[in-house]
């Protein structure tokens, strides 16, 4: 436990339920448990909701499965997220182009309003610009240390955590075991987005589109005229016209956890980022009058730390696409590692649930170890490398994010520990909300809560 602040605490607030990162799974995780008496808190580094979700992509994946008939396996609020995007016209369906099931398209800054509204119009006490600096104490009450440059260090005493960090930091800090990505296997490599404007899309399709684009980016390299790092990546349309929104920057061996690499990792993606521009303004008819308008907010991180819960999902589950009478919902999206090949370049590695092609998340997998009172949700749950290289899709991530709300608030009814309260109960509230817990069985199921219909 971290408790060298207590001298320079500048001010102390409380509340029931604390939810420290407001990416996909924290802003879901505190706007389901605010649908309850309880005072729920969010606390977020940055200036705006999302993480990841917002500052860098613009694709759910995972709320359906891949292949040639789709399932849809995700509901509930991650429904309630995309329908208000589509009221405002900023969503759009994007077919399996690369792998990953069919992806739903949106408009990030967009999505930032999104997240405000639902968290304001849900009664959460937001704290933006607050970093998580330090724990002195976890159990009946829980005080984090939090940093905010205008308050100094203050601290946030809550009866129930939600660690929603991305990176674990409340479990970090307040000792609870973790692996660290890279101990183990290779971590996987870290990416900065960017976005072009004023793309000649027609021009683009008509001179071969992405089939086109992955010779030129392969011609490219190989004869060393764009040393670019990949031979492959994502460069799709958004939602606002004539833009295009690129995954393909790849930084590898460097450690997000650390100052220095980090600081390089950084760097490393925007110099990348402006090879690229290069390569598609000189190579790649549509785009000769394009230019990048955006870089990521920070370079994407894939993983840091998966925290040891009660349960910790496996390779083996994804293999044998398990079941579990505990699950809290599902995941059919294949394992997409990004990594080194053993000749060292780089590559990624897919692989697809087989059988059912569907699996299920049980509810150990969000409880660390070794706490009563703490959730650790996102893509630093419990799971090993494989496994987390499977089920770290937003759609996921806000899955885990509402089961976690929802767990909280019955551990404060149920005056229970977060591993013994009433799981059933939980799935059954999940189903209340429009959560989908078991395979859905035909068709007709596939489509409940209507939405993907719609456009
Ligand atoms: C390059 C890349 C491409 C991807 N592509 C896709 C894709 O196309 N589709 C898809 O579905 N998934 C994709 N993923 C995976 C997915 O985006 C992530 O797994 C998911 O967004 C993680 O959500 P999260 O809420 O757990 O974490 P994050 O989105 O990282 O949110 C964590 C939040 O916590 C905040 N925070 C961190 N530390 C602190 C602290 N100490 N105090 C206060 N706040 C803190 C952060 O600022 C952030 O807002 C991609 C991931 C990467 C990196």
């Amino acid at each position: 436990m971290n408790n060298t602040f207590s001298a320079s605490i500048s001010k102390e607030f409380e509340t029931d339920i604390l939810v420290i990162g407001s990416g996909s799974a924290g802003s879901t995780a505190a706007i389901a448990a605010a649908k309850s008496k309880y005072k729920v808190t969010i606390a977020e580094r940055y200036g705006f909701p999302g993480g990841t979700s917002t500052q860098m992509l613009d694709t759910f994946y995972g709320f359906f499965t891949p292949g040639d008939t789709p399932k849809k396996i995700v509901g509930g609020i991650p429904d309630l997220v995309v329908n208000r995007l589509n009221k405002t016209g900023n969503i759009f369906l994007r077919p399996n182009t690369y792998g990953a099931g069919t992806g739903v398209n949106y408009n990030p800054e967009r999505l930032k309003q999104v997240w405000d509204n639902l968290l304001t119009e849900s009664g959460v006490e937001i704290f933006y610009h607050s970093t998580l600096v330090g724990v002195e104490a976890i159990g009946e009450i829980n005080k984090c240390i939090f940093f905010h440059k205008g308050l100094g260090f203050f601290m946030i005493k809550a009866k129930r955590v939600i660690d929603a960090s991305g990176d674990a930091d409340f479990c970090r800090w307040a000792n609870l075991p973790f692996e660290k990505a890279g101990e183990k296997e290779p971590a996987q490599s870290m990416t900065t987005t960017f976005r072009m404007c004023n793309v000649n899309l027609q021009k683009f399709a008509e001179a071969g589109g992405k089939k086109m684009l992955k010779q030129k980016m392969k011609a490219s390299v190989e004869s060393g005229k764009h040393p670019l790092p990949r031979k492959e990546g994502s460069a799709h349309e958004m939602c606002q016209p004539k833009c295009i929104s690129t995954v393909a920057v790849k930084v590898t061996d460097k450690d997000a956890l650390d100052i220095n690499q980090l600081t390089e990792a950084e760097k490393e993606g925007r110099r990348q980022a402006f090879l690229f521009e290069d390569f598609f303004r000189e190579e790649v008819p549509g785009y000769e009058d394009a230019k990048i308008i955006g870089v990521s907010h920070q370079i994407g991180v894939r993983e840091t730390r998966r925290v040891y819960g009660h349960y910790r999902l496996t390779r083996e589950d994804f293999m044998e696409a398990r079941q579990f009478k505990d699950q809290i919902l599902l995941c059919g999206a294949p394992i997409e590692d990004h990594r080194k090949s053993a000749t060292g370049e780089s590559e990624t590695f897919w692989q697809y649930v087989p059988k059912s092609g569907i699996y299920g998340v049980p509810y150990g997998t969000i409880v660390p170890k070794e706490s009563d009172t703490v959730w650790v949700v996102g893509r630093c749950f419990s799971a090993t490398h494989d496994a987390h290289a499977s089920c770290r899709s937003m759609a996921q991530t806000m899955s885990m994010g509402q089961a976690a709300g929802l767990a909280a608030v019955q551990s404060l009814e149920e005056d229970s520990n977060a591993i013994n309260i009433d799981v059933q109960k939980t799935r059954n509230k999940l189903l209340e909300l429009g959560g989908i817990v078991e395979i859905p069985k035909n068709e007709a199921d596939t489509s409940r809560n209507g939405w993907a219909n719609n456009f």
